[in-house]
């Protein structure tokens, strides 16, 4: 089955009456998203008028994944590709593999490329993708089959021109580089931009799988230089301790703080003196997680909001910060490395309790932004090396957050609040210069 919803077709209904899909009274990361937008809507100005825009995803496309099974069965998983918007460039953002992956995640996902990618002001719009499974529970073979069958399924939407995937929960290199050849056998021709998080030996770039726990720690600390925080002295808990979260507090922890808790989805480990990151990454690698390491103690999972830290980063999924725990969180500043990981009501109570959030749409934009060079190295066929791609990152995050900063404070707004105007200003002037085709 295929199924594709695209724009136009809700031509005939009042701007107000949403597609059931579209709904916001269905709470969950979709439902966040447009409480977020609905924030920035008064700050838009004549803009405002395209608002409705970022309401809807310009596409949407829901395809099923049969593979054979090694016992002889088949297997059928759900898969999606959105794009929710494409004015600023093609369609860019990753694909999860997941057992939770809901439409509406990966709706809410899609539209927070979209900001993210115009607040570090990269050429490309928002989107993201996902399978409904559990990948852990499959074999190798098993992975590849449906890897390439979702990238046939959702072939008729990407391309190097037009929509770009990369990684994101428990999808890596060896899953890029099975959908780039998926995509050039289907096209009869080597496209090695069409997804970016390759290998470095198949067009990937030098620097990529660090890129985004670079950007935290970048964006983090310059955060922590405008109030005043020593990174060199700061105790942090990081929760996920994947990509993102491994080369975020590898990072801190090289810089002086002391990262004193981590969870992932194994449990919760602490450390007062501050963990041996090093050697806690080794034993994720060696395990799968961060349980069982021998040098910290086992914290209850609950306990884990409650650490007393300076930096708290949520680097595992989304809605982990609640009104149910946002009130314990005794961090000064949180760094969101992962996506949505605060509801709005939490940003609120956080808010009211003088805790600075550091917003996913700017502070893990890292990764998307060599993505970008990687894409970029791919056509010209010319590469760079890490110390150039490092000091592009580091200049392009720097720069970002400086503008968002300022429209933070002139505004008296959320640095969330302020990344999306700044984005949402973009996306939506360029909507304006391109017009309503036909
Ligand atoms: P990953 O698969 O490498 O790591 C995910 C981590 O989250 C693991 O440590 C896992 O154990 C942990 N986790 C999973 N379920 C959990 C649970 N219930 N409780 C606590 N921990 C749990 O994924 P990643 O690439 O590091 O992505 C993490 C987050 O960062 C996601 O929100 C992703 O969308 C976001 N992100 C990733 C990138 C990237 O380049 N990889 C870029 C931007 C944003």
């Amino acid at each position: 089955m295929s199924h594709t919803i695209a724009e136009g077709e809700n031509a005939l209904a009042p701007a107000s009456a949403l597609p059931s899909y579209l709904e916001a009274d269905n709470l969950g990361p979709w439902g966040n998203y447009l409480q977020q937008v609905d924030r920035v809507i008064p700050h838009l100005g004549n803009l405002s008028r395209w608002a409705e825009t970022l309401k809807r995803p310009k596409r949407i496309l829901i395809v099923d994944v049969p593979i054979h099974m090694d016992d002889g069965t088949v297997a059928h998983f759900e898969g999606y590709r959105v794009q929710h918007n494409v004015s600023r460039g093609p369609g860019k953002g990753g694909v999860r593999f997941h057992q939770d992956v809901t439409l509406s995640e990966v709706m809410a996902l899609s539209a927070w490329m979209s900001v993210k990618n115009a607040a570090v002001n990269v050429p490309y719009g928002g989107a993201k993708g996902g399978i409904r499974v559990d990948p852990k529970k499959l074999s190798l073979g098993e992975l590849e089959r449906m890897t390439r069958r979702y990238t046939s399924e959702i072939g008729i939407i990407i391309g190097p021109n037009k929509d770009i995937p990369a990684p994101d929960v428990n999808t890596n290199e060896q899953i890029m580089a099975w959908m780039m050849d998926t995509y050039s056998m289907n096209t009869g021709s080597t496209a090695t931009g069409v997804v970016t998080g390759k290998p470095v030996d198949l067009g990937g770039s030098l620097g990529r799988r660090e890129a985004t726990g670079r950007g935290v720690f970048t964006v983090g600390s310059e955060a922590a230089r405008h109030i005043g925080m020593d990174i060199a002295t700061a105790r942090v808990a990081v929760q996920g301790f994947g990509n993102v979260g491994g080369v975020a507090g590898k990072l801190f922890a090289e810089a002086g703080a002391r990262i004193i808790a981590v969870q992932d989805h194994g449990g919760t480990i602490y450390q007062e003196a501050g963990l041996d990151v090093p050697a806690l990454l080794l034993h994720v690698a060696r395990t799968g997680s961060v349980a069982h390491f021998e040098k910290a103690e086992v914290l209850a999972d609950e306990l884990f909001w409650e650490v007393d830290c300076d930096i708290l980063i949520p680097a595992a999924l989304e809605q982990q910060i609640t009104a149910a725990n946002a009130g314990r969180i005794k961090a000064r500043m949180v760094i969101e490395g992962a996506n949505g990981p605060t509801t709005p009501a939490a940003d609120d109570i956080l808010k009211e309790r003088n805790v600075l959030v550091v917003p996913d749409v700017i502070a893990n934009a890292g990764g998307v932004t060599v993505s970008y060079f990687e894409w970029v190295q791919d056509f010209s066929s010319f590469f760079w090396d890490e110390d150039e791609i490092n000091a592009r990152l580091v200049k392009i995050m720097k720069t970002a957050f400086a503008g968002i900063w300022q429209v933070a404070q002139e505004k008296q707004v959320s640095l969330r609040t302020a990344t999306f105007i700044v984005a949402c200003q973009r996306i939506l002037h360029t909507r304006e210069l391109r017009g309503l085709y036909p």
